[in-house]
């Protein structure tokens, strides 16, 4: 278990922390009214709470029930895909509520070595195929998840945006690149096949050069900011417990490499994250 972090985090009103694991991972089991407090003291007007197989998927819509703020993403991580006989019909029945905003985590992760029981490259595929075409039935993005796959992840996404076309309307996007691991060229190819990409708190590393250049690079229309709670914390809270609230350092990091108001980066991005996941959120 990481630290949790005591201080307290300067707010950044109208922001919101586009991918999350903070209510249904065991990090927060001692502490999550507080944590929670701490994101809307932040200024977050909303967290996506990112599901990874049926039992979170099920707490992610309880949690959506309950606070308006709260957005559901509904799916089977590709670290689960070998459980797709054991948990399709329940997700299936769980995205078909109206609060599910999205099919999501899913993806393609090539990122272990054969000495991690880890699912196999086939059924990762069968897993993130499966959920592209109940994203597409159901009218909902979908949230993207690859490591080491960047032509594995471009050859599916750009095949079914081929075959669906722009299910939501010429206006909205059809899905997001969580944690989005490519260079510039790879994001501008996911920007005009109809994803955004998603930016986490490892932009403000120094060594993330590739990271910085993205966050630099890409039009704000096309950017979502997230924390990825409760990995991938950032700077000035590194290697401890990553939580909603800290998208404010992320989103502040960014205005700084773009030479822009942090107020820009909040406004932006969360009218895209309200564009995406269809929902209409509380204004700063
Ligand atoms: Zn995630």
């Amino acid at each position: 278990m990481r630290e949790p972090i005591e201080d307290t985090i300067a707010p950044l009103p109208g922001l919101v922390d586009a991918h999350s694991h903070t209510w249904t991972s065991p990090e927060f089991d001692a502490d999550y009214p507080r944590v929670t407090e701490r994101a809307w003291a932040a200024g977050l007007v909303g967290v996506v709470e990112a599901a990874t197989d049926a039992a979170s998927a099920a707490v992610c819509l309880e949690l959506a029930r309950e606070d308006a703020r709260i957005i559901a993403a509904v799916g089977l991580h590709p670290e689960h895909a070998d459980r797709m006989a054991e948990d399709r019909s329940a997700i299936e029945a769980l995205a078909r509520d109206p609060l599910t905003r999205a099919i999501g985590e899913i993806g393609l992760d090539f990122s272990r070595g054969a000495d991690v029981p880890w699912p196999t490259r086939t059924e990762q595929q069968t897993a993130i195929e499966w959920q592209l075409e109940l994203a597409r039935e159901l009218r909902v993005p979908v949230a993207i998840h690859t490591r080491e796959a960047d032509a594995e992840g471009w050859a599916t996404l750009s095949a079914w945006v081929k075959r669906v076309g722009r299910y939501l309307g010429p206006d909205r996007e059809v899905g997001m690149m969580h944690c989005f691991p490519g260079d510039e060229e790879l994001a501008a190819r996911y920007l005009d096949l109809g994803f955004l990409i998603s930016v986490p708190g490892t932009v403000t590393f120094a060594n993330s050069k590739r990271g910085q250049a993205v966050a630099r690079a890409i039009p704000l229309e096309g950017m979502l900011v997230e924390t990825d709670s409760p990995y991938l914390t950032p700077v000035p809270y590194r290697g401890r417990r990553n939580e909603p609230a800290c998208v404010a350092e992320t989103a502040r990091f960014i205005a700084s490499l773009r030479g822009c108001a942090a107020e820009e980066v909040a406004r932006a991005t969360s009218a895209n994250a309200a564009r995406l996941f269809g929902v209409t959120l509380p204004t700063a």
